[in-house]
């Protein structure tokens, strides 16, 4: 484990009768990040997440938090949200937090900083059913927040809003890991991973395809498409190009993956050098979409 870790997972596998959820899956969660588990639905998301929050036994691997293995003490630093508390629509956002806190064994004498923190202080006394979505959201978060955890665990924590809420959402997460708290995001969504992550995990199928820091991991990889009359000595002398990373054949082109800095002047630049004459040469975006669906599917 790394020293900074604060989420050790070690060949995590889980099976249900047939189905293996979860195969072997192994990361590290370093403390202070937003960490996104990415994948889409099937691929194992909510088992992970229920097996380091005790819901769900593993049947192979281990797992660590905070460097040991989970215990009482380390189980009141983590907050989790993976579905929606029952909250009662006639009662106040207040009373309602004291109903959650009950249930959970949790006290409940911080209930007015906690409404603070999801910024519904001023609102603690309105009954649940005049708030708008993003703001039971908040409310369920509030509960999450409840006793003052150290790490926070959300399932899925913008399903069914409108945009309005998933906006408040985002906020709020990235507020509370300005606050200090480490945050860890089951979603489907590669845009709330790659808005508010600073760390990914992508799984396919019970299976962990890449992790690590976003800007590492999610890149956006520009490709240049090329084609002139004579095919094999363009494919010939760009082998010799510096900055082509990968060349493939596409159609009638040749996609060339370039690295960072490489524009379409250059590469036709150096093919006149080359004596070749392009009858095409466009630069192709790859969105980040583009290569989760490719990763994925
Ligand atoms: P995700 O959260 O990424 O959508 P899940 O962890 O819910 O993925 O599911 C992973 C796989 O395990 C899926 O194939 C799902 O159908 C299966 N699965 C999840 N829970 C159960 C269960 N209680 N019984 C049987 N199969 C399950």
């Amino acid at each position: 484990m790394s020293l900074s870790a604060i989420l050790s997972i070690r060949s995590i596998s889980k099976s249900y009768g047939a189905i293996q959820a979860l195969k072997g899956v192994s990361f590290d969660v370093p403390e202070g990040c937003v960490y996104g588990v990415l994948g889409p639905n099937g691929s194992g998301k909510t088992t992970l997440l229920g097996i380091i929050l005790d819901v769900l036994q593993a049947n192979g691997g281990s797992y660590q938090w905070f460097g040991g293995v989970a215990n009482d003490a380390s189980r009141k630093q983590i907050g989790s949200l993976l579905e929606t508390p029952n909250f009662y629509h006639y009662l106040s956002a207040y009373d309602n937090l004291a109903v959650t806190a009950k249930i959970r064994g949790k006290g409940d004498t911080d209930r007015n900083a906690v409404l603070g923190q999801v910024g519904l202080l001023e609102r603690k006394d309105s009954k649940f059913q005049t708030f708008s979505l993003g703001m039971k959201q908040r409310l369920a978060i509030g509960a999450a927040l409840l006793g003052g955890p150290r790490v926070l665990v959300f399932d899925e924590p913008t399903n069914g809003l409108d945009p309005a809420g998933i906006a408040e959402i985002r906020e709020l997460i990235l507020k509370l890991n300005r606050e200090g708290i480490t945050i860890i995001i089951a979603s489907h969504l590669l845009d709330e991973i790659e808005k508010v992550c600073t760390h990914v995990a992508i799984l396919k199928r019970g299976t962990l395809l890449l992790n690590g820091p976003v800007n590492e991991v999610l890149v956006n990889e520009d490709q240049v498409e090329v084609m002139a009359q004579d095919m094999a000595g363009l494919k010939n002398a760009l082998q010799a190009m510096p900055g082509i990373v990968k060349m493939t054949n596409r159609e009638r082109f040749l996609m060339l993956t370039c690295d960072k800095g490489i524009e379409t002047f250059h590469v036709n630049d150096y093919c006149i050098k080359k004596g070749i004459v392009l009858t095409h040469l466009a630069m192709k975006r790859k969105s980040l979409e583009a290569k989760f669906m490719e990763l994925t599917n």
